[in-house]
């Protein structure tokens, strides 16, 4: 029985990436690494993800990470998620607000945070004199280098 179990959970574990397709990605925070950057992913508020349409998963420490990958990539991507600025809980990009602002400490220093509402966007923007932005204008107005390094890294 129990092996029946483990080979069980074995093939959810090699075919159920495919079946999770539309599903916001598992990350394990502090263990796993920017497929950009390499740095390991650890701050929750920042972290993006890509889910191309062979089931294959990219997952990034900073929303500014995700934008460096191909247009090609970008364009073709199944998937696009991005972790919420303000609770718990993943985004489709391309329904989100953005904030992009020096003074948003992202771990890559790019400086964009997400929400789910405009106007929770609107409310950061104006505290860290920010601009609000769909993910259309991200990808074209978004900086591709950081705007700043975090402090002591
Ligand atoms: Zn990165």
């Amino acid at each position: 029985m129990k092996q029946a179990i483990f080979i069980a959970s074995l093939l959810i574990a090699l075919f159920g990436c495919h079946a999770r397709r539309d599903e916001p990605p598992i990350v394990r925070w502090g263990e796993e690494n920017c497929a950009v950057c390499r740095m390991l992913i650890s701050d929750p508020p920042f972290a993006a993800a890509m889910v191309m349409r062979d089931g294959e998963v990219r997952k990034y420490d900073d929303v500014g990470c995700l934008l460096n990958e191909s247009n090609q990539r970008l364009v073709n991507a199944h998937r696009l998620w991005v972790r919420r600025y303000d609770a718990d809980g993943w985004l489709d990009a391309r329904r989100a607000w953005f904030v992009v602002s020096q003074r948003i400490a992202s771990p890559m220093g790019y400086g964009i945070a997400a929400f789910a509402r405009k106007a929770d966007a609107e409310r950061l923007a104006k505290r860290v004199e920010g601009v609000v932005l769909k993910w259309d204008d991200v990808l074209r107005r978004a900086p591709r280098k950081p705007l700043r390094r975090r402090e002591g890294q």
